[in-house]
C-alpha cells in the first residue's frame, strides 16, 4: 500500500469517527431529552392527581357540613380565603419546582458538555500523539528507504567488483600461468638458457601466487554474501590426496621436506565437493610446507571413523603457541610474520567449507615441536 492511499484511509477513519461521535451525542441528548420530559411529565400527573383528592375531599368535607348548617357568610369568606391560600401555595410550589427543574437540566447540560469537552481533548492528544508517531515512523521509514538503496548501490558495485576480479584479473593471471608452464614444458628442447629457465619459473611462481590470492578474495566475497555453495557428488578421499600430493611433490622435494601420505589400500568413498575438499587440503599441506624448514616431515593420513572420513596433516615445524589457536580461523589473521605468501584467508575458508559439509576442522600445535590439522566430514548425506 503506497504512504499516500494509507493517509487517505488515515483520514477517512477519522472523519467517520468524528461522524458517528456526532451521531451519538445527538442521540445521546435526545434520549435524555425524551427521559426528562417523561419523568416530569409523570411527577405532574402524580401532582395534580394528588392535588385533585386533596380538593375533593375538602370539598366533600364542606358539604358534609353545609349538610348540618347552612355556612354562614362568614365561613364563606373564610373559605374562599383558604382556596385563595391553597391556590397561591400550588402557584408558588409549581415555581419552585419549575425553577428546581430549570436548574437541574442547566447542570445536566453543564456536566454533559463538561464531558464532552474531556472526551473531545483526549481525543485531541490521541490524534496528536498518533500523527506526532506517524511523522516519527514515516521519517525513519524514509531514512531506512535511503539507506536500503544506499545498500543495494553497495552490493551492486560489489557485485560489479566480484566480476571484475574473476573475469579481468583471474583470466589474464590464468593466462600467464598457462603460458608459463607451455615454455618450461618447451624447455626440454633446450632453447633457454639456464637463467632465463629461472626467470620464467618465479613468472610461473608469482603468477600462480596471485591466483590463489584472487580466489581467496572471491571465496571471502562468496562466504560475506551466502553464496559459497558446495556442489555434493561421489568421490574418492584417496584420490583427493593423491592430487594435492602432485602439487606439492616439486616444492616439498626442493624444500627437502618429507611429504608422505598413509592411505588406505582400496578406494574411500565419500559425498563431497572434490575441489573444494582438494582445496582444503591443499591448503593444510601448503601451510605446512611454509612452517616447517628444511629436513622436516609432513605426514599425511585418512581414516574412516564412525560414519567419518578424517583427513589428518601433520608436520614437525615451528608450531603455533597455544593462546593463538583459536584466532587463526579468523579473516585476515596471521601469526608468524614471515609470512609474506598468503593473506590470512586460507584456514578461514577451509574451516567455512568443512562446514559447509556439516564437518568439523581442528588444530592441535606445540610450539617448536610442530602441528597437526585434521578435519571430519560425513561419508554421506
Ligand atoms: P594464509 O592464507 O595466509 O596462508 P592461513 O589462514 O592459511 O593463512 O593461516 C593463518 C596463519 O596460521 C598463518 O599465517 C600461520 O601464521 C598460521 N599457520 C597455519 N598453518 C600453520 C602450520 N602448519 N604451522 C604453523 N603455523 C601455521
Amino acid at each position: 500500500m503506497s504512504l499516500e492511499t494509507e493517509a487517505n484511509l488515515f483520514k477517512a477513519e477519522r472523519e467517520n469517527t468524528d461522524k458517528s461521535l456526532i451521531a451519538e451525542r445527538a442521540k445521546a441528548t435526545h434520549s435524555l431529552d425524551t427521559a426528562n420530559i417523561k419523568s416530569q411529565f409523570q411527577t405532574d400527573e402524580i401532582v395534580k392527581d394528588e392535588r385533585f383528592i386533596a380538593d375533593q375531599q375538602m370539598a366533600s368535607s364542606r358539604a358534609d357540613h353545609d349538610d348540618h348548617r347552612e355556612a354562614g357568610a362568614h365561613l364563606v369568606a373564610e373559605r374562599r380565603q383558604a382556596d385563595r391560600a391553597t391556590g397561591l401555595e400550588r402557584l408558588r410550589m409549581d415555581e419552585t419546582i419549575l425553577a428546581e427543574r430549570k436548574s437541574a437540566a442547566k447542570l445536566v447540560a453543564k456536566v454533559l458538555e463538561q464531558e464532552r469537552i474531556a472526551t473531545d481533548r483526549s481525543l485531541l492528544v490521541e490524534r496528536t500523539t498518533t500523527d506526532e508517531e506517524c511523522v516519527t515512523s514515516s521519517k525513519l521509514l524514509k531514512e531506512e528507504v535511503a539507506l536500503h538503496k544506499k545498500t543495494q548501490v553497495t552490493l551492486t558495485s560489489r557485485e560489479e567488483l566480484l566480476a571484475i576480479v574473476s573475469h579481468d584479473l583471474k583470466n589474464p593471471i590464468g593466462a600467464i600461468s598457462a603460458y608459463a608452464n607451455l615454455i618450461l614444458d618447451d624447455e626440454a628442447g633446450g632453447g633457454l638458457g639456464p637463467e632465463h629457465i629461472r626467470f620464467v619459473k618465479a613468472i610461473k611462481r608469482n603468477s600462480d601466487m596471485s591466483l590463489r590470492l584472487i580466489s581467496d578474495l572471491l571465496d571471502l566475497e562468496r562466504i560475506a554474501q551466502d553464496k559459497l555453495t558446495m556442489s555434493f557428488a561421489k568421490a574418492d578421499a584417496k584420490e583427493i590426496i593423491s592430487s594435492a600430493l602432485d602439487i606439492f611433490a616439486p616444492l616439498a622435494a626442493e624444500k627437502n621436506i618429507r611429504l608422505a601420505a598413509d592411505l588406505p589400500s582400496v578406494p574411500l568413498e565419500l559425498e563431497c565437493d572434490r575441489d573444494r575438499i582438494l582445496q582444503v587440503i591443499s591448503n593444510l599441506i601448503g601451510n605446512a610446507l611454509k612452517f616447517t624448514p628444511e629436513g622436516g616431515a609432513i605426514d599425511i593420513s585418512l581414516r574412516e571413523h564412525n560414519g567419518m572420513v578424517e583427513f589428518i596433516v601433520k608436520d614437525d615445524g615451528v608450531g603455533i603457541q597455544k593462546d593463538k589457536q583459536g584466532d587463526i580461523f579468523g579473516r585476515f589473521v596471521q601469526i608468524h610474520s614471515k609470512d609474506k605468501t598468503g593473506l590470512g584467508l586460507g584456514l578461514h575458508i577451509a574451516k567455512t567449507i568443512v562446514e559447509l559439509h556439516a564437518g568439523v576442522l581442528a588444530i592441535d600445535s606445540d610450539v617448536g615441536k610442530g602441528s597437526k590439522f585434521y578435519f571430519a566430514i560425513p561419508k554421506g548425506r
